[in-house]
């Protein structure tokens, strides 16, 4: 007797896991393993969002259920934050709804705008819930490839019509999970005129859009004049403010999307903690130094690691933004046959391209969760290796 659904059942097995499973043999024979395969910030959150957390969480008025639609505090904190930053004006009464994590909301905006058999567009390589959240809803999806040489951008005009015919839904993400692509607006302005032109919705997944670096700063979607009409941008507190356990995000933009949206949640879940949304708006709202500051050490790491890879003779230019390095692999390997190899002799984890999609074959992932001195020895290792 298997008890798995039929829909459970089409989610293929874990790639983590084998990698996994050799890290802690790895660890368990004493190998000082060096983990640069997690997108999750080593750096604490700051002291005054946490200071926040601690004041709420002594008021009892705090411990009932939550507002479905996120307390308005925080709803009015993501608002002023779109206006401050984007020049983006948004009613936080019916544009803005808060979310146990982004990641919480975009599996969940899959159900509420696709019936089964209907189809999502889907960056290819993208953060893995797009296209699992879309099988686990008995949908499918289509995969558009994100190559280099298009600046890791879709190809529209390559989508077959009968595809377009299918789909509900589109994802984009940008900064890229994980190219570390950047775009800017012009990209924004021609993916709502497709939108429009089809009637597909676009979801645009901007989890990295305050980890940029230089001078570049990253555009929302809804920047494009008209956008509200079929876009909705999903944000984190996650890697902005290192808040990756507090689970906290938000969805705005199209009015509609969001009202379905918030009618699925609230017969699924009942919102998150208020404490935890009264510290995430002093997040949004407060002084933004300790972003930069988190952005020139990820800047720091980045410059280790692509002066370390041109020195194994892999060439990448230096990213925009997001804390990743998307790096091909040498010459004679795999993806997944260069992370093997990479972990069993050097003790070094990074995600095989693979893992994220069909083209991201011939890649490989660098995380910048480490500091400076770790990832230097890192990349000295692999450079041992190969
Ligand atoms: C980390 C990440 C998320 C999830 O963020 P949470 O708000 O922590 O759920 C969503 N999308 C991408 C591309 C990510 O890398």
């Amino acid at each position: 007797m298997i008890y798995q659904s039929d829909r459970l059942g089409q989610i293929p097995p874990y790639l983590f896991a084998e990698i996994n499973k050799k890290k802690a043999a790895l660890i368990e024979k004493g190998v000082d393993v060096i983990d640069l395969g997690i997108g999750d910030p080593d750096l604490p959150t700051p002291p005054h969002i946490v200071g926040k957390l601690v004041e709420e969480m002594q008021d009892p008025v705090n411990f009932k259920y939550p507002n479905f639609i996120g307390c308005l505090e925080y709803r009015q904190a993501i608002a002023d934050f779109y206006l401050r930053h984007y020049g983006v004006d948004l009613d936080p009464e019916t544009e803005v709804l808060a979310l146990i994590g982004s990641k919480e909301g975009i599996a969940h905006l899959i159900p509420t705008l696709i019936d089964p058999g209907d189809m999502v567009l889907i960056p290819d390589p993208s953060y893995p819930v797009y296209r699992m959240a879309t099988l686990l809803a008995n949908g499918q999806y289509f995969d558009m490839p994100l190559l280099k040489e298009n600046n890791f951008e879709p190809d529209f005009s390559s989508i077959p019509p009968e595809v377009i015919e299918r789909s509900k839904l589109m994802f984009l993400n940008y900064p890229g999970n994980p190219t570390s692509a950047t775009v800017d607006i012009d990209f924004f302005k021609n993916a709502v005129a497709f939108s429009k032109q089809h009637g597909i919705p676009i979801a645009h997944d901007s989890a990295y859009n305050m980890v940029t670096y230089s001078d570049y700063t990253a555009p929302s979607i809804l920047q494009v004049e008209g956008s509200k009409d079929v876009a909705v941008e999903f944000g984190s507190l996650s890697k902005t403010y290192n808040m990756t356990g507090w689970r906290i995000g938000y969805v705005v933009g199209n009015k509609e999307i969001i009202k379905a949206l918030s009618v699925l949640k609230s017969n699924t879940d009942t919102g998150q903690f208020t404490p935890i949304q009264k510290a995430a708006a002093v997040a949004l709202t407060s002084d933004q130094s300790c972003v930069k500051n988190h952005n020139r050490i990820y800047e720091e790491r980045l410059a280790v690691v692509l002066e370390g890879l041109t020195s194994i003779g892999i060439q990448v230019e230096p990213p925009k933004g997001s804390f990743f390095v998307w790096a091909p692999v040498p010459e004679g390997f795999t993806s997944t046959g260069f992370v093997s190899h990479v972990l069993e002799k050097t003790g070094v984890i990074v995600t095989p391209g693979n893992a994220f999609g069909p083209s991201g074959e011939g890649y490989f992932r660098i995380s910048l969760s480490v500091p400076n001195e770790r990832l230097f020895e890192a990349i000295q290792r692999i450079k041992e290796s190969i």
